[in-house]
């Protein structure tokens, strides 16, 4: 089917299942046109728990559509592609975070919304990188367990008075940028904000103007007087920024990254599934119901970080 054709059966079908389309920021332009709103994870999250559409496409990886089914399971929520897992997600097994909770007893625990259902089950609360240092601060503990992103894991240490122990995982996408190449774009742009993701290096950190999630970013560009910008994360988010602010310039920071598993979902994967209901999310109860506690815990923090 040719594009103009596959985009309005898209567009039927979504009227005919009652179903909405949820992209996350790196999901390929074409993707994000489809979809119904797009944004970074903390937000595809309260869309899927205050939507009241029948059937939730998400376009991202599996940690986001389990979030959309474990905060309304009444829905029928679908992967269009159901192996767009994340590396980073894979990084700590269930097992591994009992022992380490079993070596640190006192400590609550916090994991990052980049896990699986199964994890978060064990968790006190979920964070995204926009509101892991709020949440964190406010817990009533001196030791928190923080897993599975070293850099995010840094971030937060610096930003909060508590004992953080933290695993060892981090995301191929943003953990080999390098001081080097915010130096060089800063040389190649000079009058440019230098704009970076909590999962690069804690060296890069330090190098850039801001460290941001990805709604942070976008947030940022809409309302910064700046007109320049070099992004540090994937580059599905710098080519939202350049749709979005024709007026404004945005580059990635050195060559641009891709995350494979966000980018295995297209057009023809979206259409088919709405047109076959293809493929939904289900989890065991017990999973589902301590994942949603952690959650929730995460979903009523009033403050939640500004850019
Ligand atoms: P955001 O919450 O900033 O969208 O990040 C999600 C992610 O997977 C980053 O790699
Ligand atoms: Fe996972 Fe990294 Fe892809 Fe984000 S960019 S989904 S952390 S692999």
């Amino acid at each position: 089917m040719e594009i103009k054709g596959i985009r309005e059966e898209i567009e039927r079908l979504k009227a005919e299942r009652g179903a909405l389309v949820l992209a996350h920021n790196y999901q390929r332009a074409e993707v994000q046109e489809v979809a119904d709103y797009v944004g970074d994870s903390l937000d595809m999250a309260r869309f899927a728990a205050e939507s009241d559409a029948r059937v939730l496409v998400v376009a991202g990886v599996r940690f986001m559509a389990e979030v959309a089914k474990i905060l309304s399971p009444e829905k029928t929520v679908l992967m269009p592609v159901p192996d767009a897992g994340c590396p980073l997600a894979d990084s700590i097994t269930p097992e591994e975070l009992r022992e380490l909770k079993g070596a640190h007893p006192k400590a609550k625990t916090v994991v990052y919304i980049n896990t699986y259902a199964s994890l978060k089950a064990l968790a006190d609360a979920v964070v995204t990188s926009r509101n892991a240092a709020e949440l964190i601060s406010s817990l009533d503990a001196e030791e928190v367990i923080f897993v599975p992103d070293k850099n995010l894991g840094e971030f937060v240490r610096g930003r909060v008075n508590k004992k953080l122990v933290l695993w060892k995982g981090f995301c191929y996408v943003h953990s080999d940028y390098t001081v080097q190449e915010v130096r060089k774009a800063r040389q190649e742009h000079p009058g440019a904000l230098v704009v970076v993701h909590p999962e690069v290096p804690p060296e890069v950190q330090r190098e850039a103007d801001y460290v941001l999630s990805t709604g942070g970013m976008v947030k940022l560009a809409a309302e910064s007087p700046a007109t320049e910008f070099v992004i540090g994360t994937e580059y599905g988010l710098v080519e939202r920024l350049r749709r979005e602010f024709p007026q404004k310039r945005f580059w990635p920071l050195g060559a641009p990254r891709f995350c494979q598993d966000m980018k295995k979902i297209g057009l023809q994967e979206i259409y088919r599934s709405l047109k076959e209901l293809l493929y939904p999310v289900e989890l065991a109860p017990e999973v589902a119901s301590g994942a949603k506690r952690a959650l929730e815990a995460m979903l009523k923090l009033k403050a939640q970080a500004k850019p």
